[in-house]
């Protein structure tokens, strides 16, 4: 599992518990299929080529790549040149090369140059089943199970829509969390509703929950994995249970030739012929970080283990390299690689809390294990009223869409605006969520109601759209927060608060601001505007930020002030020499 993730903050952190009943899963993205025969299991199932279009009631159903090789009536199969199939009823999908399943969720059969893209809705809880069946398949104890049913649960919740510029919530390769519908049994069902609805927060945020196979003896800090995370809870520390009752221990012995191929093929070009292999840094776990190929033209090249692993494992099989804990020895032509443990190592260990769980503890403690400092929260049928609606630009998440829905054309031309004006573009769709009354928004939100919007992560959070129209700050509010997403976009680590308050403010109206004197050090500025005292003091820092960051562009200009959010401030303006 991987995540793409951007900080972007305003000055308050508290996203709301967005609770999401449904998931819309990929099925078969790894093979992508060519073609998938769908069979009634029970009457007729119903299938139309558009939501509102005619109903075709049929048993069988056969949907291949191009409609002229589709279905023909020698197969007793109905046959459509349609590009997108609405299917409902009782099924068994089976598609070319991968498994087949039986359900009564709906699916959605789109054909697409690529391959069919095959979605399926499902209710969370059953998603989470299925998600246990395919990841917790060796599990022999039911409170484990419990704790890897959070997980899954947690990291769907907290990583909803993963895939919402693709169309759908979430995948069903390791990308996002594998799932085997047909395996799903009595118990993946039991520990699901066990704990239906529990959630790990941090803070006020569904925690980010990932987990691995084994840690091999001690877990990874997520900044291990993916550059951009530093979750406190995913620390490196030492997993005492992991290694009974038998550490996994691994052996690979690859020639160079095997794993030249696998780099190229991969896209990575190693040197020519190269001899050896040394680990040239570890991690904070000491996992491998950086290896050094030897011996070659260039006669020195680095590469993270990480590429390193995904390509050998891609190429040679996904057993060749397990984990990132190892040591490499050079020997007769051959890399011989010993490690141990499975998996990147970050999170929740399953061999280590089916150890646990063996030795009585219960599923809490397990989770209170590998997360620690996080709370297990029941999340209430008050969260469960957000629907989802989406246009080409954002995902907008409210209780009431269909008035709601107006901010669309509203947010799509201020954002083409902020992209003309700051010179880059959005890669990702951001989610717009409304609140209908100030009360929910002060409530699930945590802020003052003098805030009138605020942004994590790819979420924006806006007070009632009819409040901000009101108070004529709609376009205003918007537009300032939709430039915080294009900065965080391009930000560096260490870019401090001020210098992206300060340019959100400015590139939102550029207009001059009066230049009063602050008095206020860097330190104070950046420390008020994490931590605002009072409105006024808000406004106060906004305004120094606003005014600090108008000087430096009418000093450098503003492409060279912008260029800093990459390669980070020169000394003399972060020191704080130049401070107000
Ligand atoms: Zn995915
Ligand atoms: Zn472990």
């Amino acid at each position: 599992m991987k995540s793409a993730r951007i900080f972007a903050i305003c000055f308050l952190l508290a996203p709301s518990a967005l609770w999401a009943q449904e998931v819309q899963v990929r099925l078969f993205a790894a093979i992508s299929p060519k073609s998938v025969t769908i069979t009634s299991t029970q009457g007729d199932f119903h299938w139309r080529e558009c939501p509102t279009c005619a109903d075709h009631a049929d048993r069988k159903l056969i949907i291949d790549l191009t409609p002229e090789k589709s279905a023909d009536g020698a197969r007793g199969a109905a046959k459509s040149p349609a590009t997108i199939f609405f299917i409902t009823g009782n099924y068994q999908i089976v598609p070319v090369g991968g498994p087949a399943f039986t359900a009564s969720f709906p699916l959605r059969v789109e054909r697409k140059d690529a391959g069919l893209v095959v979605l399926v809705s499902m209710p969370m809880e059953q998603y989470v089943s299925a998600v246990l069946a395919a990841e917790s398949g060796a599990s022999k104890n039911d409170e484990s199970l419990k704790a890897m049913a959070v997980a899954i649960r947690t990291y769907a919740t907290r990583f909803h829509g993963q895939h919402v510029q693709d169309g759908f919530d979430f995948c069903d390769t390791t990308h996002c969390q594998t799932m085997k519908l047909s395996g799903v049994d009595a118990r993946n069902r039991a520990a699901a509703l066990a704990t239906k609805g529990e959630i790990l927060f941090y803070h006020d945020a569904p925690a980010e929950t990932f987990y691995n196979a084994n840690c091999g003896g001690i877990t990874a800090a997520a900044n291990e994995a993916w550059a951009k995370a530093g979750e406190p809870y995913l620390i490196v520390h030492s997993d005492t249970f992991c290694p009974i009752p038998g550490e996994v221990k691994w052996e690979t012995a690859l020639s160079p030739a095997e794993i030249d191929r696998s780099l190229r093929v991969a896209g990575i070009s190693p040197p020519e012929n190269w001899q050896t292999i040394q680990i040239e840094s570890r991690t904070a776990s000491g996992r491998a970080g950086k290896l050094q190929f030897l011996g070659g033209t260039p006669p020195r090249f680095l590469l993270a283990a990480s590429s390193f692993r995904f390509a050998v494992d891609r190429e040679l099989g996904w057993n060749k390299v397990r984990s990132d804990l190892y040591e490499i020895r050079n020997s007769a032509g051959k890399i011989l690689i010993s490690g141990k443990g499975s998996g990147h190592g970050v999170g929740l260990c399953q061999a280590g809390a089916e150890e646990m769980a063996r030795e009585g503890k219960t599923y809490r403690e397990i989770l209170e294990f590998y997360y620690p400092g996080t709370n297990l929260r029941t999340v209430t049928s008050a969260d469960q009223k957000w629907q989802s609606r989406s246009d080409e630009h954002f995902e907008l998440l409210s209780q009431n869409p269909e008035t709601d829905a107006q901010i669309f054309p509203i947010a799509d031309r201020i954002l083409a605006e902020d992209e003309k004006s700051i010179g880059w573009q959005l890669t990702f769709r951001p989610r717009l969520q409304v609140f209908s009354t100030l009360d929910s928004y002060r409530n699930e939100t945590g802020e003052p109601g003098w805030v009138a919007a605020s942004t994590r992560v790819h979420t924006i959070r806006l007070q009632p759209i009819a409040l901000l129209k009101n108070k004529s700050i709609l376009e205003s509010t918007l537009r300032h927060e939709l430039f915080h997403l294009l900065i965080e976009s391009k930000s560096r680590a260490g870019i401090p608060l001020w210098f992206r308050e300060g340019l959100a403010l400015y590139l939102a109206s550029p207009e001059n601001t009066d230049s009063a004197n602050s008095g206020m050090s860097d330190q104070q500025l950046e420390a008020q505007l994490t931590h605002p005292a009072s409105r006024e003091e808000m406004e106060r820092s906004y305004a120094v930020a606003k005014r600090k960051v108008q000087a430096l562009i009418q000093q450098h200009g503003k492409q060279k002030v912008l260029s800093w959010l990459s390669v980070g401030l020169p000394v003399d303006v972060n020191s704080g020499r130049r401070g107000n």
